[in-house]
C-alpha cells in the first residue's frame, strides 16, 4: 500500500497526526502553483511515447496506449482510446507500464477538448479507491458521471438584427420582429417570435433574406458569477469571530473547521462569508448538503445573498444540464456548486473550499457500488487540494468530535440563537402513564397543545418518521403477516394510492381482500401508525385545520419543496405532518410547537449509531420549533423516558449524552475508538452465498487487535430476491484495515456468482 495521506478514522501514531498524500510518481508533483495543477508543466508524452490511460470502467490498471504522430499528451488529458471494437473516453494517469508488448500496443485517438484533470484529483481518485478498495476505474466513473461532457455542447441557434439592407421586402410583422431583436439579447426564432407576437417562420424567414444574422448561443449558460457586493447581515460579535476565522483559513492551506452551533444560530449566515472570501480569491467552492433537491430555502438565501443561483449537482438535475454543469466546472465557469455527495468528484479547475453542511448526517454515505462517506472524502480531497473544509453542524457526529478532542479539527462555536431566541422547552410525555385512546396514536398531553396552538393561530408539526398508512398488514384471524416476495421486509400499506409497497425494492400489490394464509376474508389489518394514519386520526380531531404533509412522497423535487415552504411562509398551513424530511433545515417562524409522535423508533436494531442518531434526529426536529420570537415546545413521545438520549433532550445536555456515549463506544472498542469494515456477501443462490460466507469466515484475518464476528444473515437477509450474509471485521483504531481485508477477500475462496461488498466505515448494519 502507497503512503497513507489524510484518514479520518486512522490515527495510528499521535506524532504524525497528518501525513501528506502520496507522492504518485506517475502524476506531477503537487504544489500550491496552479499552473501545474492544470497540467501545463507537466511533462509531455510526445508522439511514440507509452501513457497509461485510466479508463472509466471497474478495472484496477490503467492501459498503455501510444501517442500518435502530431500529438502530445500530458498527465491528466482527456483522451479517446480504442478499446476492443468500441472507443471510449479516458484519462492520461502518467508514463506507460510497459506491460503490453508493443506490436499490440494501441494509438490514442486523440485529445479531448476539455482542461485536464488535475493532479489532485487524479490522486485523489486513486486514494478512495485505494481507502474503499475499490478498482480506481470505478472511483474514475463517478468522476465521469456524464460523458457525454467531454464532446463540446451544441449551441442553440439565435438571431440578432442585421446590417439593414434596403433590397430586403419589409412587412409589419417584419418590422415587429427586428424592432424585438434589437431590443434585447440574442435569442431562439421561437423566443423571438414571442416577443414580437408573430410566428416562429416569420422569424426564420427574415432570417433567410438576411434581415437577421443567426448566431450561437450556449444552451445552459454558466451560473451567474456570486456578487460580492452585496452586503450580508450584520454578524453578531460571536458569528463575525467564527466567520473570520473560517474566511482567514480560506487564505491558509488545509485545515478542518467544525462549525457547531444550534439551529438559527447564523451557521449558514457564518459560512455564507467563507463561500465570499473564496470565490473574492477566485476560487471555487463545493457546498454539500443533504435532500440537496429539497433545500429551496437554501437556495432562495443563496441567491438573496449573492444575487443568483449557485450551479446544483444533485439527482434532481437533468443529464442535458448536468453535461453543461460538468464542463462549466471544469472551465472555471461556476464559481459555487451545491450538491450531493457525488458533487465531490466534479472535475474543479481550482477549488478553494468545501463546506459539508448537516455533516452528522447519514446520507453523506453512498452504499450502493463505490461505498464511501462524502464528508470523510471531503476531508481527503481538501488535503490534497491544500484548502480548508468546514464541517457544519448543530450536532457534530462522535467521529467528528473525537477529531476535535484530539486537536486535529478546529472547533468554531456559535453559543446562541440569532437575536437571542431560545430552544424550545422540551417535555418528555410518558406513554406509559398518558397513554393514547386504543387505535389512536397522540397522547392527552400532545392533544392539548396541539389545540392551544392551533388556538393562537400559531403553526404544530407532528413529526413521525415512518412513510405511508401503516408499516405491517396482518391477518385477524391467522396472524399472517403480508411480506414482500423479495426482501425480508413487511410490505408497507400506503392507503392515498391503495397499494402495499416494499420500501427497500419497491414491490407492490393491491390490498388483498382475503387473507392469503387462510383465506378469511375481511381479516387484514393494518398495524402500527404511518403518517397517513396520524393525518386520518388528526383531521378528525381538527377538522378545521389545514394539513400539510411532507414526506418523500409528496415532496421529491424543487418544485414541491418550494411550494410546500412557501405555502407554510404564508401561513396556508396549519398542521404539518411530516417525516425526518422536514426535520432539517427549515425555519417557519410561526411554527411553535413540535409534536414527535414516537421517538423510540430508532432506538431499536442495535445499531451502533442507533441512540446517537435518535439524539440528532429529536435535536433537529425540536430545532424546528419557535425559531423567531415567539416561544417554542417541543413535546416528545416516549415509552423510554429513562434512556440516555431522552435525558439527554430534556435536560439539553448534550456534552453529557457525548461523554457517555464516547464512553461506551471506547470501551467496545467502537468508531471513532476503533475500526470497523463490513463484508457483505450475497446472491441469489443461497447455498453458493452460505458457502461464500462460510470460506470468508475459515479465512479470516487474526491478530491481536483483529477481531471477525460473523459471517451471519444480514438484519436485511434478502433484498431483492439475493440473499445476505455479513462479516464485520473489527479492528483497533491503529490499524490500516485495507491491507488486512485485500488479502483476506484474495485468500478466502469464493463461488463466482457470489458478489463481495465491502463497507469500509460502515453507517448500516442491515
Ligand atoms: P443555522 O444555519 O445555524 O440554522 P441560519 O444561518 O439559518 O442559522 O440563521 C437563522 C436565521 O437567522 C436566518 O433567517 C438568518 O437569515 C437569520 N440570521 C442569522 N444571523 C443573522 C444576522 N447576523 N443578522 C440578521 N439575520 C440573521
Ligand atoms: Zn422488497
Amino acid at each position: 500500500m502507497k503512503a497513507r495521506a489524510y484518514d479520518p478514522y486512522y490515527n495510528a501514531k499521535p506524532r504524525v497526526p497528518i501525513e501528506p498524500p502520496p507522492e504518485d510518481p506517475a502524476t506531477p508533483a503537487m504544489t500550491k502553483d496552479r499552473q501545474s495543477a492544470d497540467g501545463k508543466n507537466a511533462p509531455g508524452f510526445p508522439p511514440g511515447a507509452r501513457v497509461a490511460v485510466r479508463l472509466p470502467l471497474p478495472l484496477t490498471d490503467a492501459y498503455d496506449y501510444r501517442v500518435p504522430a502530431g500529438l502530445t499528451l500530458a498527465a491528466g488529458d482527456f483522451v479517446r482510446v480504442p478499446l476492443g471494437p468500441r472507443r471510449m473516453a479516458g484519462v492520461v494517469w502518467g508514463p506507460g507500464t510497459g506491460d503490453v508488448p508493443d506490436a499490440k500496443m494501441k494509438e490514442v485517438a486523440g485529445r479531448l477538448d476539455v482542461p485536464p484533470m488535475t493532479a489532485e484529483a487524479r490522486t485523489f481518485i486513486d486514494w478512495v479507491a485505494d481507502y474503499t478498495l475499490n478498482p480506481p476505474g470505478a472511483v474514475l466513473r463517478m468522476a465521469l458521471s456524464v460523458p457525454e461532457a467531454l464532446e463540446p455542447p451544441k449551441p442553440l441557434t439565435a438571431y440578432r438584427p442585421a446590417v439593414p439592407q434596403p433590397e430586403i421586402k419589409m412587412t409589419p410583422t417584419r418590422d415587429r420582429v427586428l424592432a424585438a431583436a434589437a431590443d434585447g439579447p440574442p435569442r431562439q426564432a421561437a423566443e423571438l417570435a414571442r416577443a414580437a407576437g408573430v410566428t416562429p417562420a416569420v422569424v426564420t424567414g427574415l432570417a433567410k433574406v438576411g434581415g437577421l444574422t443567426a448566431c450561437p448561443i450556449p444552451a445552459f449558460p454558466p451560473p451567474p458569477a456570486p456578487d460580492l457586493d452585496r452586503p450580508g447581515p450584520n454578524l453578531s460579535a460571536e458569528q463575525a469571530a467564527a466567520a473570520d476565522a473560517l474566511s482567514a483559513a480560506v487564505h491558509d492551506g488545509f485545515s478542518v473547521q467544525v462549525l457547531e452551533g444550534v439551529p438559527g444560530s447564523g451557521k449558514t449566515e457564518v459560512y455564507l462569508q467563507a463561500v465570499a472570501e473564496a470565490v473574492a480569491r477566485g476560487r471555487q467552492v463545493l457546498v454539500l448538503l443533504p435532500e440537496i433537491a429539497l433545500s429551496a430555502q437554501w437556495l432562495e438565501r443563496f441567491q438573496a445573498r449573492f444575487g443568483g443561483e449557485p450551479a446544483l449537482w444533485h439527482s434532481e438535475v437533468t443529464q442535458a444540464q448536468k453535461r453543461e454543469t460538468w464542463r462549466h466546472v471544469a472551465l472555471g465557469q461556476a464559481d459555487v456548486v451545491v450538491g450531493a455527495r457525488s458533487a465531490l468528484f466534479l472535475p474543479f479547475r481550482d477549488l478553494g473550499l468545501i463546506i459539508i453542511d448537516e455533516e452528522h448526517d447519514g446520507s453523506f454515505k453512498q452504499e450502493e457500488g463505490v461505498v464511501y462517506n462524502a464528508r470523510d472524502m471531503a476531508v481527503v480531497r481538501a488535503q490534497m487540494g491544500r484548502i480548508p473544509v468546514v464541517l457544519v453542524s448543530a450536532t457534530p457526529s462522535l467521529e467528528t468530535q473525537a477529531n476535535v478532542d484530539r486537536g486535529r479539527y478546529v472547533h468554531l462555536h456559535l453559543p446562541a440563537r440569532h437575536g437571542g431566541a431560545d430552544l424550545p422547552d422540551v417535555e418528555l410525555v410518558n406513554m406509559t402513564k398518558t397513554p393514547p385512546q386504543r387505535g389512536q396514536w397522540l397522547s392527552p398531553p400532545l392533544r392539548e397543545a396541539v389545540t392551544a396552538t392551533l388556538e393562537r393561530g400559531e403553526q404544530a408539526l407532528l413529526f413521525l418518521n415512518r412513510r405511508g398508512y401503516a408499516p405491517l398488514t396482518l391477518c385477524r384471524t391467522c396472524g399472517h403477516r403480508l411480506q414482500c416476495p423479495q426482501c425480508t421486509a413487511w410490505l408497507v400499506e400506503h392507503r392515498l394510492l391503495q397499494r402495499l409497497q416494499c420500501h427497500h425494492c419497491g414491490y407492490q400489490m393491491a390490498p388483498p381482500h382475503t387473507c392469503p394464509g387462510c383465506g378469511a376474508e375481511d381479516s387484514m389489518v393494518p398495524c402500527g401508525p404511518g403518517v397517513e394514519r396520524l393525518e386520518e386520526e388528526v383531521r378528525a380531531l381538527y377538522p378545521d385545520a389545514r394539513i400539510a404533509m411532507a414526506t418523500s412522497d409528496n415532496l421529491y423535487n424543487q418544485r414541491t419543496a418550494r411550494d410546500f415552504v412557501h405555502r407554510i411562509e404564508a401561513h396556508e398551513v396549519d398542521l404539518i405532518i411530516g417525516t425526518q424530511i422536514v426535520a432539517k433545515g427549515y425555519h417557519f417562524p410561526l411554527l411553535t410547537l413540535v409534536g414527535v409522535v414516537d421517538a423510540d423508533l430508532g432506538l431499536s436494531g442495535g445499531d451502533l449509531r442507533a441512540a446517537e442518531r435518535t439524539y440528532q434526529l429529536l435535536y433537529q426536529v425540536a430545532g424546528r420549533a419557535g425559531r423567531a420570537d415567539r416561544p417554542g415546545r417541543v413535546l416528545i413521545q416516549t415509552f423510554m423516558p429513562e434512556h440516555p438520549v431522552m435525558d439527554a433532550i430534556l435536560k439539553g445536555d448534550r456534552a453529557a449524552f457525548l461523554t457517555a456515549e464516547a464512553k461506551g463506544r471506547e470501551e467496545a472498542h467502537m468508531p471513532p475508538y476503533g475500526r470497523l469494515v463490513g463484508v457483505i456477501v450475497s446472491g441469489t443462490d443461497e447455498a453458493a452465498v452460505d458457502a461464500g460466507a462460510r470460506a470468508l469466515g475459515r479465512a479470516a484475518p487474526k491478530g491481536a487487535d483483529i477481531q471477525v464476528l460473523g459471517p451471519a444473515p444480514a438484519p436485511l437477509a434478502m433484498i431483492r430476491g439475493r440473499h445476505r450474509r455479513r462479516l464485520l471485521l473489527k479492528a483497533g483504531r491503529g490499524t490500516a484495515v485495507q491491507p488486512l481485508v485485500r488479502a483476506w477477500i484474495a485468500r478466502a475462496q469464493i463461488p463466482k456468482k457470489v458478489r463481495v461488498q465491502i463497507d469500509v466505515d460502515p453507517y448500516s448494519f442491515m
